[in-house]
C-alpha cells in the first residue's frame, strides 16, 4: 500500500505543463532549444558560471567532467564514500580507482583535514560532495588541490541554488556537476548539468556533449562541415525535460522560502529532541548558505534508527535512509576497501534518517511526521529511564 505521507512527491510550482506546449508547437523537442538554452543562461547568469552544459542527468554531468579531467586508467580520485553510486561510477566505469575519504561528523561531507593523507603520486582530481544541499570546506580543498595540482570536480547534484562564502556550489572547482532528478531541489523528471568554470574545457566538453563531433560549432557557423572528433556520447537533454525545468528556474527564489519553510518547521519542533540528547538534527556551517535540500536525524543506534522507520510506516508514513557507503558495498569491496575502513562513514550511515520533505508537503501532515517521530523518540525515551 503507498504511503499516505510519501517521502517525495513531484511538484508543478508554474508554467511547467504550458512550457512543454510550447515547445511541442514550437516544432523543436530535440536538445539544445529555446528553453534549453534559456535554463543554462539563468544558471550562468545567476551563480556566476562560465558556461553550464544542460545535461539528461548528473550522472552523465560527470561522466562528462571525468573525461575532462583526462583521468586514465590507474589514477585515483578522492571522494566520500558517504555519496551516490554516481560519483564513484563516474571515474570507475574508464578505470580509475575511487579514492574514498572520511567524511566529517557534523555536516557529513568529505573531511578536508584528511584529504592530504589520502593524496599518492597517482591522485589527480578531488571530487567534493555537498551533502544535503550544504557546501564543503571548499577554500582549504582548493587550497589543497592547487598546491598538489589536482582538478576540483563539485558534485553538486544536491546543491543547486546553494552557496559557500558567496559563492554557488558547481562555480567553485573546474567543474560542477547538478541533478535535476525528481528527488532533488529544481526538477525536471530527469535531468542535469555541467557547469564549466575552466574556460579551457569549454569546447572539448561541447564536442563530448554532442556524441564527439564538433556539431555545436557547426551551428554557430563556425566551421563548414561537422564530423567525427574525439570521443563522446548523448549528453544532450531533451528540449522536453528542459522546458519543465524552466518553469521551474524561474521560480527558484519562491521554490527556495517553501523548502526553507519546512526545513525550519522540522527544526523548530525537534529541537526538544536534540535538547534532551534522544537524536541529532543536522548542521549548516555560518560559511554555508543551505538550500534546504533534506532534513535529516541521527538516531543513537542502527536499531533505533530501523524501529523508527517501521513506525512511521506503520503509521503511513514514509522515511528513508542512505546511502549504503560505497567502500563497503560489492565494488567498493572488489577495490580493495572493507568494513572499518572508515568509521565516520559507518557509523553515521548506519544512524541516518530522512524525513518527508517536498515543495507540496502540507503543515499538517508535517506536523503529522514530527507528533509521531516525537511519540517513538519520547516512549523510548522514558523505556530507558524505566530500565
Ligand atoms: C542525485 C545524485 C546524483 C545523481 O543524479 P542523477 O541526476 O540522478 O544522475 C549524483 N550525486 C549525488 C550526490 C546525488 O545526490
Amino acid at each position: 500500500m503507498a504511503p499516505r505521507i510519501p517521502f517525495n512527491r513531484p511538484f508543478i510550482a508554474g508554467k511547467e505543463l504550458f512550457y512543454i506546449a510550447q515547445a511541442v508547437t514550437g516544432g523543436k523537442i530535440a536538445g539544445d532549444g529555446h528553453f534549453t538554452k534559456s535554463c543554462a543562461e539563468m544558471m550562468e547568469r545567476e551563480y556566476r558560471i562560465q558556461k553550464v552544459l544542460m545535461t539528461p542527468s548528473c550522472t552523465a554531468a560527470l561522466e562528462m567532467a571525468a573525461i575532462l579531467c583526462d583521468l586514465r586508467p590507474g589514477d585515483e580520485v578522492i571522494m566520500p564514500s558517504y555519496t551516490f553510486v554516481s560519483t564513484a561510477n563516474a571515474v570507475a566505469r574508464i578505470g580509475v580507482r575511487p579514492a574514498f575519504v572520511d567524511i566529517r561528523p557534523d555536516t557529513l561531507n568529505l573531511n578536508e583535514e584528511l584529504i592530504e593523507g589520502a593524496i599518492t603520486d597517482r591522485t589527480r582530481a578531488i571530487m567534493p560532495v555537498h551533502y544535503a544541499g550544504v557546501g564543503c570546506e571548499m577554500d582549504r580543498i582548493q587550497a589543497i588541490a592547487a598546491k598538489h595540482r589536482l582538478q576540483v570536480i563539485e558534485d553538486a547534484a544536491q546543491g543547486v541554488n546553494a552557496s559557500y562564502k558567496g559563492r554557488a556550489l558547481g562555480s567553485i572547482g573546474q567543474l560542477g556537476c547538478y541533478s535535476f532528478h525528481e528527488t532533488k531541489n529544481y526538477i525536471c523528471g530527469e535531468g542535469g548539468a555541467l557547469c564549466i568554470n575552466d574556460p579551457s574545457k569549454v569546447d572539448r566538453a561541447e564536442i563530448i556533449r554532442e556524441k564527439g563531433t564538433n556539431r555545436s560549432r557547426f551551428f554557430r557557423g563556425m566551421v563548414d562541415k561537422y564530423t567525427w572528433v574525439d570521443v563522446g556520447s548523448s549528453y544532450v537533454p531533451s528540449e522536453l525535460s528542459s522546458a519543465f525545468l524552466y518553469g521551474q528556474l524561474e521560480l527558484r527564489n519562491h521554490i527556495a522560502e517553501r523548502r526553507k519553510e519546512i526545513y525550519q518547521f522540522y527544526q523548530h519542533h525537534l529541537q526538544p529532541l536534540e535538547a534532551e540528547g534522544l537524536v541529532r538534527l543536522p548542521r549548516i556551517p555560518a560559511d554555508c548558505q543551505s538550500n534546504y535540500h533534506m532534513f535529516y536525524l541521527l538516531l543513537p543506534s542502527l536499531e533505533a534508527r530501523s524501529q523508527l522507520l517501521a513506525h512511521l510506516k506503520q503509521k503511513g508514513i514514509l522515511a528513508v535512509f542512505h546511502y549504503v557507503p560505497l567502500h563497503t558495498a560489492p565494488v567498493g569491496q572488489q577495490f580493495g576497501y572493507r568494513q572499518g575502513d572508515l568509521p565516520v562513514t559507518e557509523d553515521l550511515s548506519d544512524r541516518l534518517v530522512r524525513l518527508p520533505f517536498y515543495y507540496d508537503l502540507t503543515e499538517q501532515d508535517q506536523m503529522e511526521v514530527v507528533d509521531e517521530v516525537q511519540a517513538f523518540l519520547s516512549r523510548k525515551a522514558t523505556r530507558r529511564l524505566a530500565a
